[in-house]
């Protein structure tokens, strides 16, 4: 495949912009080679600048459950722009959106609009700090939950040391805060809460982790995790900027029947532009300004485009698009199984990974004992026949209802080439 294009445009991009992308994972840095440059998406399809074509299982990293540029959802953004771009007053398609979410989300009375998902997790931790008057909190390694400070933690030796963090730039102080436990292990998070017993302000997970791959929590760890939230007195975060309207309509929560104290969205829920929002039980909700102490704004939140796009997008989410997106991916599923090739798959509905391993994975050291280098040999190989995977084993992929069963099919054929040498 030439993208002679594409290289062409990072090189230019490179002496602009740090390392010549608005996003490190763009820069394809765990799989060698150069990132593509699209020109255009349609519904399961990308096209680059070079006019080659490629499924799409990234969607763009989750928001385009109905596939891209789709009819309705481009329409309800034209209607929006003719009649202004941005207001900085309150506007009717904000409450719109706001009963969306809390139709479907039974854990959530009220819900205040951001403009991504890292102002949503990071807007969540400080109510939940204002609302407990603690301020450590939890998080799991290989969780991630945006770019704010108190995230960039993972475990340093071990889950049971306190929060080094994974980026420059973040004071130890801060760091200090964050205490990581193991996913799917309960005893890593009771040792941690043994420890400071009466400094939790809360504990943040995503349900089904997106961001080591694939890996839902296992149903017994995410109740047990909520009975000792709530012996504890710390508020339990659900992270749904990935799993929310994606796995089911109300999320992973619904998926599981739990009701978290706080959760926070994103991706799906602003249909392919800058949304994010929390929410959650109506007495913690009360503390944000201007109703109480608890202070976080937004100069944009809420656009009147954002708006129309989250809007137009989740009344597409109804039954038949969630039948259809659990029907493609279990069939999927059930036929690479039924090829016993040396690969592991987890799948959540339309969420998915391709694991390099023959074993099971169900947390971040499972993820890491994969073979990497198999993993970058299999995406370039995807990549060069037209079939656009996340650039990382640490990365979901994503059904659209724009796919149907020739595209799942085309994934399944590469699969076998691939295995076939
Ligand atoms: C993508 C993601 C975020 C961050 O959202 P941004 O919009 O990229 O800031 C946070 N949490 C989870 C679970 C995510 O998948």
């Amino acid at each position: 495949m030439i993208r002679a294009k594409s290289q062409r445009l990072f090189e230019e991009a490179r002496a602009l912009i740090p390392g010549g992308v608005n996003s490190p994972v763009r820069a394809f840095k765990s799989v060698g080679g150069e990132p593509v440059f699209m020109a255009s998406a349609a519904g399961a399809t990308l096209t680059d600048v070079d006019g080659n074509v490629y499924v799409d299982f990234v969607g763009s990293w989750g928001p385009m459950i109905v596939g891209h540029a789709h009819p309705r959802v481009v329409e309800a953004i034209e209607q929006a722009l003719s009649k202004g771009t941005s207001f900085g007053t309150p506007s009717e398609a904000e409450s719109r959106l706001a009963r969306m979410v809390i139709d479907r989300v039974p854990s959530i009375d009220l819900v205040r609009m951001v403009n991504s998902g890292t102002e949503a997790t990071m807007s969540a931790v400080r109510l939940a700090r204002g609302y407990t008057g603690r301020s450590k909190i939890i998080k799991f390694e290989g969780c991630y939950h945006g770019h704010g400070d108190s995230f960039l933690i993972k475990a340093g030796s071990g889950a049971l040391t306190l929060g080094v963090p994974d980026s420059q730039g973040v004071p130890e102080a801060i760091a200090n805060q964050t205490l990581v436990a193991t996913f799917n292990d309960l005893h890593s998070i009771e040792a941690q809460f043994a420890l400071f017993p009466e400094d939790i302000a809360a504990v943040i997970i995503e349900p089904i982790a997106g961001n080591m791959g694939c890996i839902p929590g296992e149903k017994a760890f995410l109740e047990g995790l909520q009975a000792i939230c709530e012996r504890m007195g710390a508020l339990l975060i659900f992270d749904e900027v990935m799993t929310g309207f994606r796995v089911h309509p109300a999320g992973a929560q619904g998926l599981y029947g739990l009701e978290p104290d706080l959760s926070t969205f994103g991706k799906i829920i602003g249909g392919g532009l800058p949304v994010g929002a929390y929410g959650g039980r109506r007495e913690i909700m009360e503390m944000i300004a201007p109703l109480g102490p608890v202070y976080q704004a937004g100069t944009l939140s809420g656009n009147p485009l954002a708006m129309a796009a989250g809007i137009a997008t989740l009344e597409l989410c109804d039954e038949s698009l969630y039948t259809h997106l659990e029907t493609l991916g279990a069939d999927f599923e059930t036929e690479l199984k039924a090829l016993n090739l040396p690969i592991t798959i987890n799948r959540a509905g339309s969420m998915f990974t391709l694991f390099m391993t023959a074993r099971p994975v169900a947390g971040y050291a499972d993820v890491a004992a994969c073979d990497m280098a198999q993993f970058s040999s299999f995406f370039n190989f995807a990549l060069d026949i037209g079939i656009y995977l996340p650039p990382s084993q640490y990365e979901a992929a994503f059904i659209s209802g724009a796919h149907g069963a020739p595209e799942l099919e085309k994934l399944l054929e590469t699969v076998k080439a691939f295995f076939a040498g």
